[in-house]
């Protein structure tokens, strides 16, 4: 193990439990991943290995059967999973901020009945914002909950579910017309709802259509899907929270938590990509020495390195801030967008560094040159981030008069 992305002033427990994730990784992960890859299939013995480590109950309390863990904890071993592939961390990550919002937002028998059985991996979760006209602007959305006695009736199409087809849980986020006492404010009219089914692809249950697998550049193996709703009866005691008119904040808090742990996926890959291109650059002769010998590779090398050091630094920050109990969004946006923007760059260094063979599919560093760019783009591109993060500063420093 190198010296880098380090992180001080760990726990015993934390410590023990990063370095099962690490080994896991270099066991488990990391020779299979590229073939899994490239076949875009689902990584099920790895899935059932994170099971009995316990890692979809990380974050969930001890009293529901998880561990109870920290957020930083949590990040920490994502960044260990995302070095390995980071299809597998999207598996998780996703499930994460469901129990999140169960346990943040969730009335009592919400949590009793589904937490022990995502503690245990047995219930898996997705949530559904996205639209095929909308991302960014959550806003827009129009997939509609109508209430009908006991029931709401949802109808609508939600785009780019991660985890679509696998999941037996997913929390979507629709418009109502009640609970939005300030009348026509857009995000005051949405409510989360809890819809249950059974994983696979088709007419899953009445009113409730995964269509099939969106092909993707890379983040394969996870499988991200659209999700169509025609009539979909949803019990009312299926609102989380028990209200309507929340879903955007609940949203929003769980993404929040995401940032961070997309902001950790960043920083695993980008550790990857160093560790394949050092390894490149000491083997690769060119006139007459190795590459790493040659100024120009040395000070990619240091750059490279450099920007993970930075990277990590400022995701473990956002983590502990929010472990600590503050608000954290102006830490978590500047995490993710600087994480996910230096992992696009030490790839594209360490892709340079392997010349033409970084192009060949032989090599893994062909794989993370695909998957980095979905940083960039989920829970929030780097333009939301921006806006996030100035927002936050100009109430921080506002002048005064
Ligand atoms: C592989 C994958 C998995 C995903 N998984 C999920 C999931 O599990 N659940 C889910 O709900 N969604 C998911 N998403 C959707 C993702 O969150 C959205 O793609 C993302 O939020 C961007 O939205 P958009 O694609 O509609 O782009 P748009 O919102 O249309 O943005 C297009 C461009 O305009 C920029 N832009 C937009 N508004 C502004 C503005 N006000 N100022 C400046 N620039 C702006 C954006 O930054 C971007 O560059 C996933 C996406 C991908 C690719």
């Amino acid at each position: 193990m190198g010296r880098l992305a380090q992180t001080e002033g760990l726990t015993d427990i934390q410590r023990e439990i990063v370095s099962t994730v690490r080994d896991f990784v270099d066991k488990e992960i990391i020779p299979v991943a590229t073939d899994l890859e490239h076949r875009d299939e689902y990584p099920t013995q790895i899935v059932e290995g994170l099971k009995e480590l316990g890692i979809f109950g990380l974050m969930i309390p001890e009293e529901y059967g998880g561990l109870g863990e920290s957020l930083l904890t949590y990040a920490l071993c994502v960044e260990e999973i995302a070095r390995g592939w980071m299809s597998v961390s999207g598996i998780i990550n996703t499930h994460f901020i469901v129990a999140y919002m169960l346990k943040q937002h969730g009335t009592d028998e919400q949590k009793e009945y589904f937490l022990p059985r995502m503690a245990a991996g047995e219930v898996r979760g997705a949530f559904s914002m996205s639209e095929p006209g909308l991302g960014s602007d959550v806003s827009a959305i129009t997939t509609k909950g109508v209430r009908d006695g006991d029931e709401y009736v949802l109808t609508g199409q939600k785009m780019w579910l991660t985890n679509g087809g696998t999941s037996s849980l997913v929390a979507v986020l629709c418009r109502t017309d009640e609970g939005h006492p300030d009348g026509t404010a857009p995000h005051r009219s949405m409510t989360t709802f809890l819809v249950e089914k059974e994983p696979g692809f088709g007419e899953v249950k009445p009113g409730l259509t995964i269509p099939g697998k969106i092909d993707k550049m890379g983040y394969k193996g996870v499988d991200t899907t659209e999700l169509i709703l025609d009539g979909l009866r949803v019990p009312a005691n299926r609102v989380l929270g028990g209200a309507t008119g929340r879903g955007f904040y609940q949203m929003m808090d769980g993404v929040e938590v995401g940032r961070v742990n997309v902001a950790a996926r960043g920083c695993g890959v980008a550790q990857r990509a160093f560790e394949l291109g050092v390894s490149y650059a000491q083997q690769r002769h060119t006139f007459g020495k190795p590459i790493a010998q040659h100024q120009a590779i040395q000070f990619k090398l240091a750059e490279m390195a450099t920007k993970v050091e930075a990277a990590h630094a400022l995701m473990v920050g956002a983590a502990r801030k929010k472990d600590s109990g503050q608000r954290n969004d102006l830490e978590a946006g500047m995490a993710k967008y600087l994480a996910s923007e230096y992992c696009k760059e030490v790839v594209e260094d360490a892709f340079r560094i392997h010349g033409g063979y970084g192009f060949s599919k032989e090599y893994e560093i062909e794989r993370l040159y695909r998957e980095a760019p979905m940083l960039l783009i989920g829970e929030g591109t780097a333009e939301i981030q921006k806006m996030i993060v100035g927002r936050r500063l100009l109430e921080e420093y506002k002048i005064q008069g």
